[in-house]
């Protein structure tokens, strides 16, 4: 019999079958034929230490050991209460306030919560939804999926079921690009926000990096440009670092880069290394103590059962403690010298003609193809050759574990390349 396992973004009637997974060891996975396979994507980028992380893995025995699970309804305890203090310390300063949840999606919902409740509480209720961007993904749950990008997104189907908010274009400027050559894009976000300040309560973004809407990139000049403008506007600046957090970008957070305080910051992802799904919503205390009041309208009212969980909370500290001795982000500029060099340096696979860019910030890397049809079949193509590289749409990419070696790493790029440019080569 077929297994009765639903995957997720699978066609199932072309789906090819799912290869089994039996353990894994820092950035390979095993499969039960006996391939190892060099995990380019560290498993939607969350597994950030490789598989089977010994510290990781002791913490999590020890919690279990101690203590699985407890609500965080009315109760508490100490890993939630130390990573909560963690979080406030690692990220930008302000942000001192952390609300847990269970996944990345949730955490978005929670932050969208707060911000019609933050304006609701001041007396701007019409302030109730959000401006989002063009190329946006922010999770696949109902609220989350009416704030992707409505059109190159995968949610088009839902539009008739979601609330409607408000879109601005996709920043076009890109990483290195100067404060000049974002003024168009800032001024394209001026543009709505002047048309609808008065309804719009967040500006959601994904900071430097729109992840699983095709790896734009854009420029810090940008986020600081955003702050600026949510400020004048009376519009909370939220950043979903889902997917940038923890070192992606080359730096602990992608706010870092433009030394830019958020209102509101979502993690996940690489929080727990990837070891146990969980989620943080940090606030600010101007977000905070807009919740402070005598009303029972003052309580936020949500709560999901896993909030806290003491497993995760724990690893999430371990992960962090791992992140900061072992020298990660000395280890991601590394890792980002050789994608530069391999890749983003490469004249011919640049100038290959179904190449439409090649794009490198911090530990990540993404060709861009002009059309889908270009990358059939590389997926096959890297497996034959050990490595598991998951494109999606028009971008080949790799987001690699932190502790993948340079060896490593350039047998990734090595596969990526000689996909394009020589496919007979090793
Ligand atoms: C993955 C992702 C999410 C959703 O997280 P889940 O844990 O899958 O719900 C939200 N925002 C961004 C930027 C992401 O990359």
């Amino acid at each position: 019999m077929t297994s009765p396992v639903w995957h997720p973004y699978a066609h199932l009637k072309t789906q090819a079958p799912a290869p089994k997974v039996v353990g894994g060891d820092g950035p390979r996975f095993t499969l039960d034929t006996g391939e190892s396979l060099l995990d380019a994507t560290c498993s939607w980028w969350c597994m950030i230490h490789g598989y089977r992380h010994p510290r990781l893995v002791r913490a999590i025995q020890q919690q279990a050991d101690e203590l699985c699970h407890v609500m965080l309804g009315g109760l508490t305890h100490a890993p939630a209460d130390r990573l909560a203090r963690e979080l406030v310390r690692v990220t930008p300063a302000g942000l001192n306030h952390v609300f847990f949840s269970d996944s990345g999606s949730v955490g978005m919902e929670v932050a969208m919560k707060m911000a019609v409740q933050y304006h609701h509480l001041r007396g701007k209720p019409a302030k109730r939804r959000m401006l989002t961007l063009m190329k946006a993904y922010h999770g696949d749950t109902a609220g989350c999926m009416a704030v992707c990008d409505p059109e190159e997104g995968m949610h088009s189907l839902f539009a008739g079921f979601l609330p409607q908010h408000h879109f601005a274009p996709a920043p076009t400027a890109g990483f290195e690009a100067s404060r000049e050559e974002v003024q168009a894009d800032l001024d394209a976000l001026r543009a709505v926000l002047e048309a609808h300040h008065e309804e719009i309560g967040a500006l959601l973004m994904e900071p430097l990096l729109q992840a699983a809407g095709g790896l734009n990139m854009t420029s810090p000049h940008y986020l600081r440009g955003a702050r600026e403008l949510c400020d004048e506007f009376d519009v909370l600046l939220v950043f979903d670092e889902v997917a940038t957090g923890f070192g992606r970008t080359g730096r602990m957070f992608a706010a870092d880069h433009a030394d830019v305080t958020p209102d509101i910051m979502v993690l996940s992802k690489g929080l727990t290394g990837g070891y146990l799904g969980h989620a943080a919503t940090l606030a600010t205390d101007r977000v905070h103590s807009a919740f402070i009041g005598d009303s029972p309208e003052h309580a936020f009212m949500h709560g999901p059962t896993f909030m806290g969980n003491p497993l995760a909370c724990r690893v999430a500290l371990e992960s962090l403690a791992v992140f900061e001795e072992d020298d990660y982000l000395g280890r991601i500029q590394t890792l980002n010298g050789v994608l530069r060099e391999e890749l983003r340096d490469d004249a011919a696979l640049r100038a290959h003609p179904a190449v439409a860019d090649v794009r490198v910030l911090g530990a990540t890397a993404v060709i861009e193809v002009h059309d889908a049809a270009a990358l059939a079949g590389v997926a096959d193509f890297a497996r034959e050759r050990g490595v598991w590289l998951r494109p999606f749409g028009r971008w080949l990419y790799t987001m690699p574990a932190y502790v993948t070696s340079t060896h490593d790493l350039r047998r990734i790029t090595e596969v990526m390349k000689h996909w394009f440019i020589d496919r007979r080569a090793p």
